[in-house]
Order: structure tokens, then C-alpha cells, then sequence
């Protein structure tokens, strides 16, 4: 495994901007110096995440992760330490050194997942020659243009065709110079048939991360047998539930609306784009996930829900509603009548109408009531149950009691029942199925080191960790033997590392951390601020404690021994004599520590 050489990750901490690392993935506000905003980490309303540009630090009070830009960058990226550097020395253009070697590109090192998005990258690119370039891809290109999809979204899309030759995909590769191991490991060929492409015929929707690579793909129907849409399985570069299709273009709008409209497909998201509403994104083939939901949380407060009216689409409605409840949204839904698609609406109507649909849009709770109406006959008492406990798991996920009071009120108006009546029954239903379980607060994230008591060694070298120029200091008074406690002994060491490697920055501090846990504490002290006074004063006086109880310590078990000793082997007495000189000079240390403490 490759190490970065410590100046390398000093460099790319210092030039890392964390204020615009972060933002990437969570909207940041302005306070005094410093930036708050909602945890990218775990589901929260109140911003309690802080960061500190000039320290390049962040830490939450919620959660408890904290750390430098190449921590943040390692967690929500899914990287390692060493390609979280790579990545952000790219970006601010600074070579990156390895220990002991001189460049780079000898030391072996998995870059597959760089290798795969290069790839699909390149597949895209042939694809989408094929659709707008090629005879082969007239029918796709046709389809297309039926729906009415305009040449800029085919461009902006990047939207492509798989050629009807199953084997086309990998002799076009294969010469290109990929080998077939290689392409074997790609998931664009058949698990069994390794030569024939998992795609063939069909209208393909490349899926982008969001910075915008190719990492996976979609692909519909166009002739024949077989599922509607076909999509990628799980790849190193790609999983599918942590992944929307479409985020990378939405991002910017949903930043400055702060609103997401979430469709249930491909060609819905295209409709939405091309009516200049650049906010839609979906699922990837599935229902919406946790994941899912959480990636947009930190940029959206309101949830549009645009599916389709029928059996299927409703039901896919009711659970978006209870999901992105869960996580906090205000929810709109978008009702489009009579089984059109936003598609249709674009294609009958036109955009504006598609921006009359955003408009008219009614809260979640109104649809619900709306939709139970519609399914049940309110006017007899087995109605008014049946309606009413559909929308018990509803006024489950609500965050507060006030928004649960204010809807059973709503609902006793809409269906007829005594409040008292919609309460106890609230009250006494079964228990909600599984997959209704409010997410509420990650109580798992909590890491165990916050909750631990944190003695004078352990306060000792966090000082130190937050102001390492005091380190000097300590190392001449105490080694790392002198500590008991085991976390604050692999602190020190950690620090002894940085000092004697002459490397300054947070990022190098905590790579060199064995657990996250750790990481978190040091980022917490850093960030509160809790040594940033008086510092020294505390440093000198830890230092002195410490001392002082290693010696207690000592005097213990010298007098223990010679209590053992005395009087039952006289040919040891000389060891006493030595025994006794010992603990007169522990004593005379003990009493100068304590002239100095004074
Ligand atoms: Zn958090």
C-alpha cells in the first residue's frame, strides 16, 4: 500500500478550501467567523455541523465525526486515505509524493474504480455517437423525437444507443486495448456469456456521479422481449441506492430553490429539464431510499412528488410521503390526471403547463385525505376506519406532537370523527410494519469515545493535539511509556510522529489515528475550543500531574516490595539500603513537583 509523504498532505490540507469542500454536499451558513450548517453525516433539521475555515476542521455536535478536508473527503466519497488525497492535490494541482519513491505510477495501487469510470466514460461516448451519428441508431433517435425530446436534451443527457450486435461492445473494446479480464470485471457484459453486452438494442441513459462521470447505465426498451428498463447492478464506482438519476444537473436548482421533484423515471426527468425546471431527479429502477433522501437533504427543504396516477404510481406516492417525512421535508405532490405522464403534459401542453403542474401542487396531507376519500366511502363508520387508519403511519412519521395534533385535527373536519375518537384509535393501532419504522436520529453514529470520562492523561495530549506547538514541551518531561491510558498513549506517539516528520496540519494528525473515534475526539476539541485558553498554563499542569502520579505510583510498589522483603531474607539487605535510596529520591521529586504545582 503507497503512503503519501507528510508534506504532501500538509500542502493539500493548506491549500483545501473546507468551506467549498464541504458545501458540496451541504448547505453552510455564515456565522461570526465561523460556518454552521445541517450534518452531512446523520439526519438532522437543526444545523449543529461546524466548521472552522482557519483550522480547516469541522466537527458535529450531533453525530460527533469531525476531522481535516481529506477526512471529509475519505467519509462521504467512500475513499482511502491516500486516494482522498489524490483527489484533492488533483484538484489544487499539487504532485503528489510517496514515501520512499520518487513518482507515482510504479506503486501498485487498486485504481479500478478510476479505471471503470474512464470506461464507461468511453462506452457513453461511443453509445451516444451511435444514437445521433449512426444508421444504427435511427430507430432510437426516432423514438425519441416521437416523444419529443429535443436534440439539447439528447446533448445535455448524453443519451445513447447499444447497438442490436451483442458481441459489437466487446471486439469495439477489446481493440481499443481493454482485456478482457478487465472487461469481464466491467458489468457491461452477460455474468455467464462474457463477450455478449449486457445492453443490446436499446435507448441507453447514461447515470452520472454527481460531479457528472458516466458510472453506470440505463437502458429502455425498444423492440422485442425482455424488461421495459434494464440498469446496472452495483459497481465499485456505483451503488445504486446512494445514487439519483439526474443529481448532477439538478444540483445547482435544488440548491437555489431549495426544492427536489422526485419522478419515478428517465423520460420524466427529461420532460421536467427541458421545461427549464432543472430541480427533478430519480430512482434508479427501485422505490426511493434512506440513502437517496439524505443526498438531497442537505441542499432541500420541499419534496415534489411528481408519479403517476395510477394503482402503482400511488402507492410508490404514499411511500415517498412517509420517507422523505421521516427525514424532515415539507412535502408537495404534483397531480397529473387522466394516466398522462409529465411527457405527455410537455408534449400536449407544453412547459408551461408543466410549470402550472409545480404551482398547483397540494401538500402531502391534502393529497392523502383526497386519496382516501377517493378510495373509501366516508359516509359509513367502516369507511371513516379504513380512511382513517391509512393515515395513521402518516401521523407516525410527523416530527412533532403539534404537527400530529394539527393533523388529527384535520382529519376529524375531513372524515367526520371526534378528535377523541381519531385519537384513541391512533393510539390503540397495531403496530406499524416494519418498513414504516421512523428513521429519527442515528443513534448508532454516536461514537463511544464522547462518552468517555476523559482523565488527565487523555486531557493532557488532546491539549497538546489542539496546540501542537506546546508538543516540544511535553516530550522533554514525558515519554510515551509514562501513560496508562491507552488512547492518550497513541496519541502521543501519533504527535511524536507528526514532530519528528516536521508535519503541522490536522490532516496529517489524524491519518496517522488508528480509529475514527479518536479522529472525532481530537476534531471536537479542536473545534469547541475547550484548550484555547490558557493553554500553556493547562499543558504545564497536566504535564505535572501526570508526573506526579507516575511517581505516586512507583512509591507504591517500592513499598509494597520492601514491606514484602523486610526481615525474611537478610542477604537482600542491600537492596533495601538501594530500595530505600530510591524512594528518598521519589520523595525529593515529589515534593519539588508539588513546590512547582504551588
Ligand atoms: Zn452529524
Amino acid at each position: 500500500m503507497a503512503r503519501i509523504a507528510g508534506e504532501t498532505v500538509d500542502a493539500v490540507n493548506q491549500r483545501s478550501d473546507i468551506i467549498a469542500i464541504v458545501g458540496e454536499y451541504t448547505r453552510l451558513e455564515h456565522r461570526g467567523d465561523d460556518w454552521w450548517g445541517c450534518c452531512p453525516f446523520h439526519n438532522e433539521k437543526t444545523p449543529s455541523f461546524h466548521v472552522i475555515p482557519e483550522r480547516k476542521m469541522y466537527h458535529c455536535f450531533g453525530c460527533g465525526k469531525g476531522g481535516g478536508p481529506v477526512t471529509f473527503v475519505m467519509e462521504m466519497e467512500k475513499l482511502t486515505f491516500v486516494e482522498a488525497v489524490e483527489s484533492l492535490a488533483k484538484k489544487a494541482g499539487i504532485e503528489v509524493i510517496y514515501e520512499g519513491e520518487n513518482s507515482a505510477p510504479d506503486i501498485p495501487k487498486d485504481n479500478t474504480k478510476e479505471l471503470l469510470a474512464a470506461l464507461y466514460e468511453r462506452v457513453a461516448g461511443s453509445f451516444h455517437y451511435l444514437l445521433t451519428q449512426s444508421p444504427q441508431g435511427q430507430a432510437a433517435l426516432k423514438y425519441l423525437e416521437g416523444r419529443h425530446v429535443s436534440p439539447e436534451i439528447i446533448e445535455k443527457f448524453k443519451l445513447g444507443y447499444a447497438p442490436a450486435d451483442r458481441r459489437w461492445l466487446h471486439d469495439f473494446l477489446t481493440k481499443k486495448g481493454y482485456s478482457r479480464e478487465f472487461l469481464e470485471k466491467s458489468g457491461l457484459f452477460s455474468k455467464k456469456y462474457t463477450e455478449v453486452a449486457f445492453f443490446s438494442d436499446r435507448l441507453m441513459f447514461p447515470i452520472n456521479n454527481r460531479k457528472g462521470q458516466v458510472v453506470a447505465f440505463g437502458g429502455r426498451i425498444l423492440n422485442g422481449e425482455g424488461p421495459k428498463y434494464l440498469n446496472s447492478g452495483d459497481l465499485p464506482q456505483y451503488k445504486k441506492g446512494e445514487t439519483l438519476f439526474a443529481f448532477d444537473h439538478a444540483l445547482p436548482e435544488i440548491r437555489t430553490t431549495k426544492s427536489v421533484i422526485f419522478c419515478e423515471g428517465y423520460m420524466d426527468v427529461l420532460a421536467w429539464h427541458q421545461a427549464g425546471i432543472c430541480r427533478a431527479v430519480a430512482p434508479l429502477g427501485t422505490a426511493f431510499t434512506a440513502d437517496q433522501a439524505k443526498l438531497v437533504r442537505s441542499f432541500a427543504e420541499t419534496v415534489y412528488l411528481s408519479f403517476d396516477s395510477d394503482t402503482a404510481g400511488q402507492t410508490a406516492t404514499f411511500k415517498a410521503i412517509l420517507l422523505c417525512r421521516q427525514f424532515g421535508f415539507n412535502v408537495r405532490v404534483i397531480e397529473i390526471k387522466n394516466g398522462k405522464d409529465p411527457a405527455d403534459i410537455l408534449l400536449n401542453e407544453g412547459g408551461e403547463a408543466l410549470k402550472k403542474l409545480l404551482e398547483y401542487s397540494i401538500i402531502d396531507l391534502d393529497y392523502l385525505i383526497l386519496s382516501a376519500g377517493t378510495r373509501f366511502d366516508i359516509g359509513s363508520p367502516e369507511g371513516k376506519t379504513r380512511a382513517s387508519a391509512l393515515l395513521f403511519p402518516y401521523i407516525e412519521v410527523l416530527e412533532s406532537d403539534i404537527q400530529r395534533e394539527s393533523t388529527i385535527n384535520r382529519l376529524s373536519a375531513a372524515f367526520g370523527i371526534s378528535e377523541k375518537a381519531l385519537l384513541s384509535d391512533f393510539k390503540n393501532r397495531k403496530q406499524p410494519r416494519p418498513d414504516y419504522k421512523p428513521v429519527g436520529q442515528d443513534t448508532t453514529a454516536r461514537p463511544k469515545m464522547q462518552n468517555m470520562k476523559k482523565n488527565a492523561e487523555l486531557r493532557a495530549v488532546l491539549a497538546v493535539a489542539a496546540n501542537t506547538g506546546f508538543f516540544p514541551v511535553m516530550r522533554s518531561s514525558l515519554s510515551s511509556d509514562d501513560f496508562e491510558d491507552p488512547v492518550a498513549r497513541e496519541l502521543f506517539i501519533v504527535l511524536e510522529e507528526c514532530y519528528r516528520t516536521d508535519t503541522t496540519t490536522y490532516d496529517s494528525l489524524l491519518e496517522r489515528c488508528s480509529d475514527d473515534s479518536l479522529r472525532n475526539l481530537i476534531a471536537e476539541t479542536v473545534m469547541t475550543g475547550e484548550f484555547a485558553e490558557n493553554a500553556q498554563k493547562t499543558i504545564e499542569d497536566s504535564i505535572l500531574l501526570i508526573r506526579r502520579n507516575l511517581l505516586e505510583k512507583r512509591k507504591t510498589r517500592l513499598v509494597t516490595r520492601m514491606n514484602l522483603i523486610r526481615g525474611t531474607n537478610t542477604d537482600e539487605v542491600r537492596t533495601v539500603t538501594e530500595m530505600m535510596a530510591e524512594k528518598q529520591s521519589i520523595d525529593e521529586e515529589l515534593a519539588k513537583l508539588k513546590d512547582m504545582n504551588e
